[in-house]
């Protein structure tokens, strides 16, 4: 088996996770920019982490052989300061040149507030000025519907914007087709306990079809499956689905997406 993690937060992950992914099959890693568990005091805080993700962190990859990249952002949790968003903001066009960044991500909405949406915007508008992609976090639970819909209409309003260019993840069963429909890429999260689980990646997979989907475990400093993706996988084979039709949607989606950035080489 051979497959692509595409949305893991390998900064609060233990080596051992990164021998066991490489062990089962993984190409290579895409870490999004995102919440610490706590919220940073400063856009310093910011800068080092964006060190972290664009420096350190692969070389720590580079150990077991797997090529590591990453996504820039301030994440939606921390965009309610606007003032703090923007000067974070300021600083990811320094870094967007690093050899392992693939884009702005993963921005989006956490309770759908108004500087929230003020901020989503102007991540559109920075990926849009210097042609990056784009990796969307959804809201969980209830808030998902309201805020996937809110999402896609700061999406299609910034005529620049090419849906194809653009993933949004954490899609569950009621946010899915309106994502595909809209011409964007979706991302499934593969979570123990809230999110999507394998059996209903599985079911999705099945009525959605192959089509500008993939998995990823999202895997952080919470209760979390690194190696979900390959579960999952295993889980397919279980319902007879061919080696093929595994491989693109584990291997080659991801792959396709991801090499829209140049920079992104097996
Ligand atoms: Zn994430």
């Amino acid at each position: 088996m051979r497959y692509i993690e595409p949305h893991a937060h390998m900064v609060s992950r233990v080596t051992d996770d990164y021998r066991a992914m490489v062990a089962a099959g993984c190409a290579a890693v895409c870490e999004p920019a995102f919440w610490a568990g706590f919220d940073r005091s400063s856009a310093d805080g910011f800068y080092d982490y964006f060190c972290q993700l664009t420096e350190h962190e692969p070389k720590r990859a580079a150990k077991f052989g797997l090529p590591h990249y990453s996504w820039l952002c301030i994440n939606p949790k921390e965009s309610e300061d606007v003032q703090l968003a923007e000067e974070v903001m300021a600083l990811i066009p320094g870094f967007l040149d690093r050899p392992n960044v693939l884009g702005i991500g993963e921005i989006g909405l956490n309770k759908n507030s108004r500087n929230e949406v003020r901020v989503l915007e102007r991540h559109v508008d920075l990926a849009a000025r210097h042609d990056q992609l784009i990796l969307v976090h959804t809201p969980h639970l209830e808030d998902k519907l309201k805020g996937t819909r809110l999402t896609l209409e700061v999406l299609k309003n910034d005529r620049r914007i090419r849906p194809e260019r653009v993933i949004i993840d954490h899609v569950e069963e009621h946010t899915i087709r309106m994502v595909l429909e809209a011409g964007f890429w979706a991302g499934m999260t593969l979570y123990p306990d809230s999110k999507c689980s394998p059996a209903r990646a599985a079911d999705m997979f099945e009525v959605y079809g192959a089509e500008r989907v993939w998995m990823n475990s999202a895997c952080d400093w919470g209760v979390s499956i690194p190696l979900n993706v390959p579960y999952t996988a295993l889980e397919l084979r279980r319902r007879g689905h061919t080696a093929e039709a595994i491989d693109r949607f584990i291997y080659q989606n991801p792959v396709q997406f991801l090499s829209q950035c140049p920079k992104f080489r097996l």
